[in-house]
């Protein structure tokens, strides 16, 4: 009989139930259900040709060993150019490191402040691993709460009010998920008028939906705030933008300061992102863009189905989604807690969605809906859902 003895912090992880609501809608439809697929959060496209063809060359050109650990210098040229056409912001490569996905980097930037004694605030209802990493680190998580009443949006005035001695990093995350929210321009304006008087704080923007924004919306980058350049970690990556999800490709542009130490915990990590897929990203950002485009023109279309069809349901009421591609409509109404409509709609309507807790304690009363699903289907899934309700 082992007694294996854990590290008390491994008690102290969370997870991301988005996959285990994923299982279980395979272990169904395994069972010869008709499941209808709004849990999870990754494009249903697949990854454009000429990319899937830079992979393979790459491959066959032999590049088959490891990379510098902040990725291949043209890669980080071809970040440093894209972030130029896109947000119009002057970034030196050697500020941006390749990670393995959108998600190293947060787990980094946690690790680099967080420790027993230190605060670390994130967005809740937000992105479960930021509450999970904090946890882990031994940090106090501090949630920024998002309300449907301010579109989701965080309040710069409330997210300084909760600044003390003890914060050392803040994360934030528009376009947002789950709630598919988009701060306006004058909060952030004003989070970074007010950082300036906390010079201790450093700052996490999670960027990774920034193509993914609709009704004449932009995208508002940190990077375009130079007076916080020196403490901004900024993350974007490949999975959502040109449906990459499973190729783990990723990035952040990190201040001079970090730079080495963030190095470091790659090279501790990981060593360096699979060469292929880097080649594979360099043809992404260099490459014609009208897939983009493409896509995000039917997310858009979707998107004002999904919320029509989510405001006629009984009990239900569902803000515009602003952003990425996630609807969290308020299902209070039903009469039902977020986890007995999530295992209620999955087990007898066959509809896989995620309970708003799984994104943190102030998302009861939410579900999380993507709509990285065909139009028919979600109007099907609707319709499950209403004969369900009735
Ligand atoms: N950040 C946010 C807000 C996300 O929603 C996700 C994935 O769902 C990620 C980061 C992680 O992306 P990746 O799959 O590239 O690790």
């Amino acid at each position: 009989m082992t007694q294996l003895k854990l590290a008390a912090s491994m008690s102290r992880l969370g997870t991301e139930s988005a996959f285990v609501v994923l299982a279980r809608a395979q272990a169904l439809a395994a069972q010869g259900r008709d499941i209808i697929n709004l849990g999870i959060g990754q494009p249903d496209f697949k990854t454009p040709e000429h990319i899937v063809e830079a992979g393979i060359k790459a491959l066959r050109d032999g590049h088959h060993g490891y990379t510098p650990a902040n990725g291949l210098p043209a890669l980080r040229a071809a970040v440093a150019g894209d972030l130029h056409r896109r947000h119009g912001v002057d970034v030196n490569p050697d500020n941006v490191v390749l990670v393995p996905g959108g998600k190293p980097t947060m787990f980094f930037a946690v690790l680099m402040f967080g420790e027993p004694g230190a605060e670390i605030m994130y967005p809740n209802p937000g992105f479960p691993i930021y509450e999970s990493v904090i946890k882990y680190s031994g940090a106090t998580p501090v949630p920024i709460a998002l309300e449907e009443k301010n579109g989701f949006a965080f309040s710069a005035e409330d997210v300084l009010s909760k600044i003390t001695d003890k914060t050392r990093l803040i994360i934030i995350n528009s376009p947002a998920n789950p709630t598919g929210g988009v701060t306006p321009k004058v909060e952030i304006d004003n989070l970074v008028k007010g950082l300036l008087d906390h010079p201790h704080v450093a700052l996490l923007s999670d960027e990774i939906y920034s193509n993914m924004l609709y009704g004449g919306r932009e995208h508002v980058s940190l990077l375009q705030y130079p007076e916080i350049r020196d403490r901004l970690i900024m993350l974007d990556g490949w999975s959502k933008t040109y449906a990459m999800t499973g190729w783990r490709l990723g990035y952040a542009v990190w201040p001079e300061s970090l730079v080495d130490h963030v190095t470091r915990l790659c090279i501790n990590d990981h060593s360096c992102v699979n060469a292929a897929t880097q080649f594979a990203g360099i043809a992404a950002l260099n490459g014609p863009q009208d897939a983009v485009r493409d896509m995000v023109a039917q997310f858009d279309q979707r998107r004002e189905v999904i919320v029509r069809e989510l405001n006629a349901l009984p009990g239900f009421r569902c803000a515009d989604a602003a952003g990425a591609f996630y609807a969290f409509p308020n299902i209070e109404g039903t009469g039902m807690t977020a986890k007995e409509a999530q295992g209620k709609f999955l087990e007898q309507a066959g509809v896989a969605t995620v309970a708003g807790t799984s994104f943190g304690a102030w998302g009861e009363g939410y579900l999380r809906f993507s709509y990285a699903n065909s139009t028919e289907n979600i109007l099907e899934a609707a319709r499950r859902i209403r004969e369900i309700l009735q």
